[in-house]
Parts: structure tokens; C-alpha cells; sequence
């Protein structure tokens, strides 16, 4: 019922790929390992419903295949994917990413991803000094990754991402240093850089590892980062996200911009027609037809503030008034003058913005000045 409007305009597209040849200690994606059979039919299930969105009227103006890992799919069930999705692209030039896992990235691959007009590859790093990546339970090293962007560049993909996790055991100013410039070296156009956090029901949770930086340290190590990457040339666009100029995600801004997007596989998340959507994590269910299921209203203005106050380009009052018809709350503009004093935000004539130290208490600060507006 959900799916049976296509909207007005191309949206995003979200294809999750819910295979994992190991799982991460940290990881609480959906994510399973399974024989190829498996995944061959869970190709064919994707690519039936991609082609029903786009007999529907369905039009993707960026399309990014997460996971999961997608590059774990045998190469003809991933063609299969990239096929079906590429033929609803709005425009041959629109971002089109596909998430690999550095090992995977054969000459093979390269051929197949960029033959299929996928021109963004995020890669995951996590970090470029052994023992770390050995403390997260990585398998490709740090030689595998260079491969990989090398053989990407040759195969005429530029635009990379890698993944660099802060907060890892034993990690140090120093260590994080070394992955940094070990990132800027390979030409990566973007870097998505999360602090390690300790999910729910993994086994990192269960029993945290040794070597964890205590919390003082994680922050100074965020910071560290953020400084690092501007001097560097990577411009700070959201929290976590980092990039060459031009390069930052068209695709991962549809989110915090509460823009529509359209989205594939279990535990995978839609927002279409100002309502929110979810399938089901469960691999058997989706084979075997489940649709997804309401997930409430979306895009109101608490929702809209918290997600812009993510970007660096915070809450803008123009941006307010073309959408909602009005600008920056005054109790909420209250609230944000009151926090400035502390360096956690900062408010200008037509915007409030945080700065890095309120990134790190972005949940905090933001619920301080919603409250503000929510308890009105
Ligand atoms: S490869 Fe990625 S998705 Fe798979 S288990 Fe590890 S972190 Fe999770």
C-alpha cells in the first residue's frame, strides 16, 4: 500500500545487502552469512522489485547499495542489482555508490561496478594500523585497501569514501594521525569518521574489549580528527562526514535534509509521501514477499531541526520559511543564545549552527533546544 504512489520527483534509493562473510564484534547491522544460493534469490527478489518500482513510476536520483556487504555477492547476482537500479536513474551523472569491502575489489569487480555507471565506492577501513583493525575483528589489511582504490582509480572511479572508526582500542593522537594521512595518500575524495560505540546486543557490548580509550579520550581523539582533516583539505559537512570540495554524499544530505527516499531489503528504512517506513529484519520474510511497514509520520519541523543541526550548515531560517512557512522558533533561539556562551553552538542573523564540541553532545544540545520548542 505504502509503495503504490510513486512521488512526483525522483527520490533517493536505498538497496540493502544483508550479507556478511564474517560479522564484525561491533556491528549490530542486519547482516548474516548465507550460501551463495541464497543470495542469488535474494538478488532476484531485488531486482523483481526494483523493476515493479519502475513500472510503477518510481525514479531514483541517487542510488546507494549498503549492507551488509555488497561486494560479497557473487558477481552475477550483484550485476543483477546494479542492472535493475540503473535503469531508473533520473540521470546518468547522479551519484550512484555501491559499498565494498576492500578485499573484494577485484579487476573483475571494478569492470562490472563501473560498466554499470556506478561512479562512488565507500570503503571500509576503520583504521590503517594493524593492530587496531586486528582488535576490530577487520579482515583486509591495509595493503588490500591500497589495491582496491588503485584498481577503482584505474577502472575510472575517483570518487572514493573510506571509513575510518575513532575510539578503537589502543588507538592514539598519533595512530589515528597515521590513518588519516594514510587516507589523504590514496586520494580519498570523502571520510566518514564515527566514534566506536558499544551496541546494544554485540558482542563488543557483551564484553568490551581491552584498550578502549576512556571517554575523555574518544572526545579528544574526535576533535584531533576534525582538526586533522580541515587542515588537510577534507571540509567537515556533517558530524561525521568529511570530504574533498564537491564530494560531499548527495545521497547521505537527502537524510539529513528529511528529504524523500525510496528503500529496498530487511531492516531497510523509507521515507516517502511525508511518511516513514520500514522492512522487517528478516531475510525469509522478504523472499518470501513481505512488504514494509508503517513507521509514522515524517519531515515535521522537530524532526527537520534535528536532522539539519547534524550539518555543519545548521539550522538555516531560509530554508525554514520556503518549507515550513516560518523561521527559527524564538524559545528555541532563547535556548540556543543561552547555550553559546559554553562553545556549543554558535547563533548568526538566519542560523544556528554547532560547533565540533557541541557535535559531541549533539544529542544533548539538540534536546535542549527542541525542548524548548516541544514544551511551548
Ligand atoms: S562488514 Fe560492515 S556490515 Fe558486515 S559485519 Fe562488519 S561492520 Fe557490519
Amino acid at each position: 500500500m505504502i509503495l503504490q504512489q510513486p512521488a512526483a520527483a525522483p527520490v533517493g534509493c536505498y538497496i540493502h545487502v544483508p550479507f556478511c562473510r564474517s560479522k564484525c564484534p561491533y556491528c549490530d547491522f542486519y547482516a548474516l552469512r548465507t550460501g551463495d544460493a541464497q543470495q542469488a534469490a535474494y538478488a532476484a527478489a531485488i531486482a523483481r522489485r526494483l523493476r515493479e518500482a519502475a513500472a510503477a513510476g518510481w525514479r531514483w536520483s541517487s542510488v546507494y547499495i549498503g549492507g551488509g556487504t555488497p561486494s560479497a555477492l557473487e558477481l552475477p547476482a550483484l550485476r543483477q542489482i546494479l542492472e535493475a537500479a540503473r535503469v531508473s536513474r533520473s540521470n546518468p551523472a547522479s551519484e550512484f555508490t555501491v559499498e565494498c569491502n576492500p578485499g573484494d575489489v577485484t579487476q573483475e569487480l571494478c569492470a562490472l561496478l563501473a560498466a554499470q555507471g556506478v561512479n562512488r565506492v565507500s570503503l571500509g577501513l576503520q583504521s590503517a594500523v594493524e593492530a587496531e583493525r586486528r582488535a576490530l575483528g577487520r579482515r583486509s589489511g591495509a595493503a588490500q585497501l591500497r589495491l582496491a582504490v588503485e584498481r577503482l582509480h584505474a577502472a575510472g572511479v575517483e570518487n572514493i569514501s573510506l571509513d575510518v572508526m575513532l575510539g578503537v582500542p589502543h588507538q592514539t593522537q598519533a595512530s589515528l594521525g597515521e590513518t588519516l594521512a594514510f587516507c589523504a595518500e590514496l586520494g580519498a575524495a570523502h571520510i566518514s569518521a564515527y566514534l566506536l560505540k558499544l551496541e546494544p546486543g554485540t558482542p563488543f557490548a557483551r564484553k568490551p574489549p581491552p584498550g578502549l580509550p576512556e571517554e575523555d579520550a574518544q572526545c579528544e581523539l574526535y576533535l584531533a580528527a576534525c582538526a586533522w582533516l580541515a587542515q588537510n583539505g577534507y571540509a567537515q559537512y556533517e558530524i561525521a562526514n568529511f570530504c574533498r570540495p564537491g564530494r560531499a554524499s548527495a545521497h547521505n544530505l537527502l537524510y539529513w535534509n528529511a528529504e524523500p527516499y525510496f528503500a529496498l531489503g530487511p531492516g531497510a528504512h523509507g521515507f516517502t509521501g511525508g511518511r516513514r517506513w520500514l522492512y522487517a529484519r528478516d531475510l525469509d520474510g522478504f523472499l518470501a514477499g513481505a512488504a514494509p511497514t508503517q513507521d509514522g509520520t515524517g519531515g515535521d519541523f522537530a524532526e527537520y531541526a534535528m536532522l539539519r543541526l547534524r550539518l555543519t550548515e545548521g539550522l538555516r531560517e531560509d530554508l525554514l520559511l520556503s518549507r515550513f512557512g516560518h523561521g527559527i522558533p524564538a524559545a528555541m533561539r532563547r535556548a540556543a543564545e543561552s547555550l553559546e556562551p559554553h562553545g556549543l553552538l554558535r547563533t548568526e542573523p538566519g542560523k544556528i549552527t554547532l560547533t565540533r564540541e557541541g557535535f559531541l553532545l549533539s544529542n544533548r544540545v539538540i534536546g535542549a533546544l527542541l525542548g524548548e520548542v516541544l514544551n511551548k
